[in-house]
């Protein structure tokens, strides 16, 4: 199953992953820390990922591990 794991510890709730994903209004919300809210809509392109400024988001694929 595809994961997307934000390090709340380190998240600012900037808000550039949600501004940037293509899906965002389905998959995003921002309040105080970034939550995914369904990966379905997720096609795995990874801008999120790239654009976060903190660094925290880890996309796993299927089978990847922590
Ligand atoms: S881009 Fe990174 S720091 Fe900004 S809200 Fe998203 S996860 Fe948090
Ligand atoms: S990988 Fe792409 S589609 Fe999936 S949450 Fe990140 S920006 Fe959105």
């Amino acid at each position: 199953m595809l994961r997307i794991l934000v390090d709340e510890d380190k998240c600012t709730a900037c808000g550039q992953c949600a501004e940037i994903c293509p899906k965002s209004a389905k998959i995003w919300k921002v309040t105080n820390v970034a939550h995914i809210v369904d990966l379905r809509y997720c096609h795995v392109c990874t801008l999120c990922a790239m654009e976060c400024p903190e660094n925290c988001i880890r996309i796993l694929r299927p089978g990847e591990e922590e």
